[in-house]
């Protein structure tokens, strides 16, 4: 596999699949059955431009690489796909006196005095517009040569930028452009504005938008010709064109169109594969489930989800199943009770965590669990090397290790089992259905899948990400449970929160402190974690860790094991706690500048409260200025714990639409398709896809050719293997 195309897998959410994938193809196994056969090779030669990477474009050098893979941008066709947030809109004006504070204008301006100040102050070049008035065109920063060669005294220049106010003076801060000729500046009186990370431009990511989009072949199109004339939507090349140009909702809908179709697409054809598939009934005769002993009993809905799974399970086609239960509803001792129930039948089974903290924690669990049982489980992640990660190879081919826990390192090309008949997968919203495909190529026969997730998804996500799987739901938790009491307090308060966390501790409860990680300002982020660390520590002492995601796996893990013992009292983190961490004696979480996060995921964190007996807070700490919707939805947070109505809310208030594309990130497994399109366009998308398949099972077809080129984009081609013949 090229390692630019390597590369470009590993950093977008769907590209993973590419990965495993590919891992995948190395199995024998795999490439042995002519069902399956299939190889990358087969990806049809005209969509080849797409898959180039990145640095075939003009100006991609090795200093742009990070940044742009940040955005996850390392393909040409990802750079096609990037699309903006919204636009900006500048007027024409002919002098000042026509234009307001807080406006984006252009307007032609002389310069005539250049001003810089002492030391790091900025620098300004004062300009007269037609009518004298003086306006400052301010550049922070040291180099101020080219400033003064763009703007020289005496000659007029056309600006664009945004017209603000200093002091008195007016300003202009950083122009976005400066033009000799009225045409250029007035040619981009609408401009895109881009989804960036550090260390790029808007000016440089819209030429490199500029020269991917060139580069764009046309293609057939896939989508059904009464449905795209009726809806008014542009041919997929042109649509590419409209949508980075402006707001053309046309041309932007037909885009997440075709990505919600080819995922409908892909996973009617694994559902329809799976059914064809051979699986092994199981049948348990609860000698090692009636050893369990679990502190607790099952409630009803537990009970109830063991019952669907064990009748799954004893069926000869394999189960595919989704346990959805809000976080803290108790999906681990149900997957438990299936995987004692897959060894009591004589085969292996595999829990797959999304993290390495995770598939620890669950090892734990399920060891401390599982004791009196005699059932072997082991742990097997990346990190294992050497000797020690030989003999968990050993025992699953000769079937002593009986579960095994662990990280995608489990269904890697060099692991093998005996008889592996059930694989359990975490938090699967994590993974890419082609991951969970792939995980099920493991056994000669289709091992059950179970997978599960807390993800409270609104229905019509359901049918995007499971619309091949049936579900259980854990729609009842476990006695016992007190509300979380969540507060909003302004940040101001910093000092009063820090003083409850210190008489918090001293009760010897032990406490969370979760800092927001956004893409965008990584760096910056990461340090205002370690500044809040730094200050709790010297507040605190050593009882205070700190755990992100960009610490060494082995340091995480020490962190997070001091925590889980009791050693450590207070956790400094950021989001990487959102899933499944389970530390019953915390019982107070805060989280800083809460108005940065989704609301479901402000609902993942706060779920690592609660779990215990004792009475839980949760104290959402917000910046001064917030928006009427953050607002309202920090509100939401306080009213309610119930996962599946804060989703439907934040669909809802997202559904105002300040930004173009409310995308996000990696709740859905969409790029493209934002929540609002999701739910206009999704079922549509489902009946099509259903149509193609019912008439054109092979996607053999005109339109169904069209279709796998599709599949191919979007990178579901693991829905095109599956077809038989390729
Ligand atoms: P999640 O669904 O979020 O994965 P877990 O499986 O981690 O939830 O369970 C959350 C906590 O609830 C654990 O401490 C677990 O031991 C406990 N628990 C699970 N089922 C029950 C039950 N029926 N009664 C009481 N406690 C339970
Ligand atoms: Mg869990």
């Amino acid at each position: 596999m090229p390692g630019a195309e390597f590369q470009a897998a590993k950093s977008v959410f769907m590209g993973a699949i590419g990965v495993v994938h590919n891992a995948a193809l190395a199995t024998p196994a795999f490439e042995a059955s002519p069902k399956h056969g299939y190889s990358r090779a087969m990806r049809p030669d005209r969509l080849n431009p797409l898959f180039v990477a990145a640095d075939s474009l003009k100006g991609v050098g090795t200093g742009l690489a990070r940044p742009l893979e940040r955005l996850g941008l390392t393909r040409v066709k990802d750079f096609a796909y990037h699309l903006p947030d919204r636009f900006v809109t500048r007027r024409a004006v002919a002098d000042l006196d026509q234009a307001s504070v807080g406006e984006n204008v252009v307007v032609g301006l002389t310069p005539v005095e250049y001003r810089s100040s002492a030391g790091r102050g900025p620098f300004r070049v004062l300009a007269a517009d037609e009518a004298g008035n003086v306006c400052a065109i301010t550049y922070f920063g040291r180099n101020t040569g080219w400033a003064r060669k763009a703007l020289p005294l005496g000659e007029k220049r056309w600006i664009a930028g945004r017209l603000d106010q200093y002091g008195q003076m007016l300003q202009i801060v950083h122009p976005d452009h400066v033009s000799d000729e009225s045409g250029l500046a007035l040619g981009q009186l609408v401009e895109p504005v881009y989804p960036l990370s550090e260390g790029l431009t808007q000016g440089r990511l819209a030429a490199l938008v500029h020269q991917a989009l060139e580069r764009m072949p046309d293609l057939p199109e896939w989508i059904e010709p009464g449905l795209a004339d009726k809806m008014q939507w542009p041919l997929w090349r042109d649509a590419l064109e409209l949508a980075h140009r402006s707001e053309h909702a046309a041309a932007r809908d037909r885009l997440a169109y075709d990505e919600l179709l080819a995922n409908s697409l892909a996973l009617m054809l694994v559902r329809r594969d799976n059914r064809a598939r051979a699986g092994t009934p199981l049948h348990g005769d609860g000698s090692l489930r009636g050893k369990l002993k679990l502190p607790f009993g099952l409630t009803g809905a537990q009970s109830r989800a063991v019952r669907e799974i064990e009748g799954d399970l004893a069926q000869p086609s394999p189960m595919l199943r989704l346990l959805q239960g809000d976080v803290g509803s108790g999906k681990t001792v149900v997957a438990l009770e299936a995987m004692l129930l897959a060894v009591e039948a004589g085969t292996q089974a595999a829990l797959l965590a999304p993290t390495e903290i995770l598939a620890r924690q669950h090892h734990e669990t399920l060891t401390r669990m599982a004791a009196g049982t005699g059932a072997t489980i082991a742990l097997l992640t990346g990190r294992d090397k050497g000797r020690a990660r030989e003999s968990i190879l050993m025992g699953l081919l000769d079937g002593s290790i009986q579960i095994v826990v662990g990280t995608h390192a489990i269904f890697q090309d060099a692991v093998a089992y005996k008889n592996l008949a059930l694989v359990v997968i975490d938090e699967q919203h994590r993974f890419g259905v082609g991951q969970r495909l792939m995980l099920t190529q493991k056994g000669r026969r289709a091992p059950h899948c179970l997978a599960m997730t807390a993800t409270p998804i609104p229905r019509t996500l359901t049918l995007a990400q499971y619309g091949e799987m049936d579900v259980s739901r854990l729609d009842e938790m476990p006695p016992g449970r007190q509300p979380i009491d969540t507060r909003v307090v302004a940040i101001e308060r910093l000092g009063d929160v820090i003083g409850a966390i210190g008489r918090h501790l001293e009760s010897g409860s032990q406490a969370y402190w979760v800092c927001p990680m956004v893409r965008e300002q990584e760096n910056e982020d990461l340090a205002a974690a370690e500044a809040r660390y730094a200050e709790l520590k010297a507040r605190f002492g050593d009882s205070v860790v700190l755990v992100h995601g960009q610490l060494k796996g082995e340091v995480k893990d020490a962190a997070m094991e001091r925590f889980a013992s009791g050693a450590a009292r207070l956790l400094v983190a950021t989001t990487v706690i959102e899933v499944g961490v389970d530390v019953p004696n915390a019982t107070l979480m805060v989280i800083e500048q809460a108005e940065r996060f989704g609301l479901a995921q402000l609902h993942q964190l706060r779920g690592r409260v609660g779990r215990g007996e004792g009475k839980s807070t949760c104290l959402l700490l917000r910046g001064e200025a917030l928006s009427e919707t953050a607002r309202e939805r920090l509100a939401l947070m306080r009213e309610t714990q119930d996962g599946f109505r804060l989703a439907e809310e934040d669909l809802r208030l997202r559904g105002g639409g300040e930004l173009l594309g409310t995308r996000q990130s990696g709740d859905t497994p969409f790029r493209v398709a934002s929540l609002e399109q999701i739910q206009k366009l999704l079922p549509l998308a489902h009946d099509d896809a259903r149509l193609l398949i019912e008439r054109d099972g092979g996607l053999t077809g005109e339109r169904g050719e069209a279709a796998r080129l599709l599949l191919y984009l979007f990178e579901r081609d693991w829905g095109v293997q599956l077809l038989r013949g390729g």
